[in-house]
């Protein structure tokens, strides 16, 4: 028998798996839905997307929903349903995901921004009324994380103004209001199924329309404006573009909506976990700017912290960098649109929405997906915690 050279070397506990901040839930059921889909000779628009429009119909309280191969396209198509267009003024955040504002400039209308509240971080109702104009005909709001905008002011100030809404429920998908599910009432309600977002099609979106007529416009910019009648009558007689939807992804969708409630009950219970972390008086006294506690209405969507930049000796992306390096994604939802060089070129300028400029610049956005676990938060929390305290300023 040999004897080894060296001591067996003590064990090496595994290191952790890398903990992204976000990964989709695909079941196996999908997985062999889609198998089936791609085996039946029907790949793109057909059969799969017609079945996702009615589950989709029925959780927004039966009104007409309509399947896209994005969420930023429905935004896109809405705005053109509600004749928005040049010489059109359109409001809207400067805290979302850049798509909210590309729309208005795609239609040909101009983006007028309004700061933020810094406490749901979402566009400040209290503001909007200031910057109507005679030329404003749309509001676009974002339910930033999952967090419902208040649909009351919001339609109450709507209705006031005589304004269409383009919800940018992107974010929202199984949030509600006061019991209402998000898309279920109101004007247009756009999803997104974006992989990051709660449920998925791989890319994808929806819109929410408010009648018969809508629907069939909204079918036409889908598909090159195209209307057909019986088996040979074609016609055209708006400029549509290519946004439908594959039977494929559809599918994909179709395997998610089951596991929306689950999906979001696990996502909120990971939320109060992290809530519970960083009320630990050590994470407490670090000045962590933290989100609405909402656990009735949001989706939880994500958790983004707001860093105590004037406290910290490291920027975000140093501190993203050793959160990387520690095994662990975190994401920036998002720097401001106005100060993007596009936005600039249009006007935009340091100091124009100071709310929305802070948090642009230290929001971070941890962890949260309905895979991960009580213990993946808490290491989430204990890493981000150390960081902070070591790199505190004198
Ligand atoms: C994801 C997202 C969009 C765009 O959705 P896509 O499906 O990627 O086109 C728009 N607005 C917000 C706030 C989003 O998060």
């Amino acid at each position: 028998m040999s004897v080894p050279a060296n001591p067996p070397a003590a064990p090496v506990p595994a290191a952790l798996p890398y903990l992204p901040f976000t990964r989709p839930t695909i079941d196996e059921e999908t997985i062999a839905g889609v198998a089936g889909v791609l085996r039946s000779g029907w790949l793109t628009s057909g059969p799969q997307v017609k079945a996702l429009e009615a589950k989709l119909s029925a959780h927004c309280g039966g009104r007409p929903v309509r399947a896209f191969n994005s969420g930023t396209c429905t935004m896109e198509i809405a705005l053109r349903i509600a004749g928005v267009g040049p010489g059109h003024e359109v409001i809207t955040t400067p805290l979302s995901w850049v798509a909210t504002s590309n729309v208005i400039l795609e239609v040909g209308a101009r983006p007028v921004f309004v700061d933020i509240d810094p406490v749901t971080r979402n566009l400040d109702l209290e503001r909007v009324a200031a910057a109507i104009t005679p030329a404003t005909r749309a509001v676009i709001p974002v339910d930033l994380a999952g967090l419902p905008v208040d649909r009351d002011r919001l339609y109450a100030i709507a209705k006031q103004h005589g304004l269409r809404v383009v919800e940018d429920a992107a974010q929202s998908f199984g949030s509600n209001w006061q019991g209402k599910p998000i898309g279920s009432f109101g004007d247009f309600a756009s999803f997104s199924f974006h992989p990051n977002k709660n449920v998925t099609t791989i890319e994808g979106g929806a819109l929410v329309l408010n009648d018969e007529r809508e629907a069939k416009l909204a079918e036409q910019y889908r598909l090159q404006g195209v209307v057909r009648t019986g088996f040979d009558g074609m016609e055209v007689d708006l400029v549509g573009g290519k946004f439908n939807l594959t039977d494929v992804a559809a599918r994909v969708g179709l395997g998610q909506l089951p596991h929306l409630a689950e999906f979001n009950a696990k996502r909120r219970e990971l939320a109060r976990a992290y809530f519970e972390e960083f009320a630990a008086p050590a994470a407490a006294a670090l000045g962590l700017g933290l989100p609405v506690a909402d656990f009735t209405q949001s989706n939880w969507h994500m958790f983004q912290v707001l860093l105590p930049a004037e406290r910290l000796t490291l920027k975000r992306a140093e501190l993203m960098a050793q959160m990387h390096d520690a095994g662990i994604g975190t994401g920036v939802h998002y720097p401001a649109i106005h100060l993007f060089a596009l936005y600039r070129r249009l006007g935009g300028k340091d100091g124009d929405f100071p709310h929305a400029e802070y948090a642009g610049r230290n929001l971070l956005t941890l962890p949260l997906f309905p895979a991960m676990t009580r213990a993946d938060v808490r290491r989430v929390a204990t890493t981000l915690t150390a960081l902070l305290r070591a790199h505190q300023r004198p």
